[in-house]
């Protein structure tokens, strides 16, 4: 145990949150970069009504960072300091830093799904079709929006199709549409369709995928989803939800110790958990 008086505290905060891999897969990689006395990172269920209370308390403890999932990633907005632009536009915090007291929110989701698609090569002037209209969607169109790709938002709703259509400069179709998706040169499954608990189906018939597109999953669990699978079949190429989950932590561990973790400590760390 390398726990001391100046450990600080990291922690993810949802509700619920017992699922989390977050304590494991932080701690692990503290471990091995030597930084374990250094930093600590737990996780706290904390229910609606209790977010103020929680924002006082990390000030209070001088808490230095908090991951924020479901549902409390735009409530928590309200009780900050400061939010950085683009978790501003994206309309969502998943990230919180505290300077000295002054508490920061930031949003490091866009990262997760721009850098991996960003390995595939330029992405100006390319087309994506993003499924879906929540949280994951927001950062979808976010990242589109800000690497030049034009999309098109499918959902269900047709309506919050609309509102990221306009709020982010794409266009969007119901989802009826759906199989307009095949001029799309990426696509991404931003709805948890094919997640493990909820269904194992694809959002997508096979027959709208081919081998010249890129297939996006942010659904991190199971590994290799349904969508993926049938991608994978079509000789598409394809982008597991981990890699999102890798990149936007990259980015979050970042903004809490300020060190790199290289991405195949991530990936490595994630495996064995
Ligand atoms: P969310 O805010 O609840 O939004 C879900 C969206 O999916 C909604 O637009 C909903 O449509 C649509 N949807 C739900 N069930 C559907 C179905 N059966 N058929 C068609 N559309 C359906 O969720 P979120 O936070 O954006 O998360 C979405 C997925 O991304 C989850 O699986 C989550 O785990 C994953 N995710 C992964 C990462 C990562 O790091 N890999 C990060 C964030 C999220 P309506 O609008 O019509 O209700």
């Amino acid at each position: 145990m390398k726990i001391n008086s100046n450990t600080k505290i990291c922690m993810v905060i949802g509700d619920p949150v017992e699922h989390s891999i977050g304590p494991k897969l932080y701690n692990s990689i503290y471990g091995k970069l030597g930084m374990e006395s250094e930093f600590v990172y737990v996780a706290c269920r904390i229910k609606e009504e209790q977010l103020e209370d929680f924002v006082k308390g990390v000030r209070a403890m001088g808490i230095r960072g908090v991951s924020v999932t479901i549902p409390h990633k735009i409530n928590i907005m309200k009780f900050l300091d400061k939010i950085d632009d683009c978790a501003k536009a994206i309309g969502a915090v998943n990230t919180i830093v505290n300077d000295d007291g002054i508490l920061k929110g930031f949003n490091t989701d866009f990262l997760g799904i721009a850098k991996p698609l960003q390995k595939f090569g330029i992405l100006n002037g390319k087309s994506a079709g993003i499924i879906g209209s929540g949280g994951a969607a927001r950062a979808a169109a976010f990242a589109m929006n800000k690497n030049g790709v034009k999309f098109t938002v499918f959902n269900r709703t047709t309506e919050r199709a609309e509102k990221i259509a306009s709020d982010f400069g794409g266009s969007f179709e119901s989802f009826e549409n759906l199989i307009k998706i095949k001029n799309c040169d990426i696509i991404i499954n931003s709805t948890p369709v094919g997640m493990k608990g909820y269904s194992n189906e694809s959002i997508l018939n096979e027959s709208y995928i081919s081998k010249n597109q890129i297939v996006f999953d942010c659904v991190y669990t199971p590994y290799d989803t349904e969508l993926l699978k049938i991608a994978e079949k079509r000789k598409a190429k394809i982008i597991h939800g981990q890699d999102m989950l890798i990149h936007q932590g990259i980015e979050q561990f970042k903004l809490y110790t300020g060190k790199s973790v290289s991405e195949d400590i991530f990936r490595e760390t994630l495996s064995n958990i």
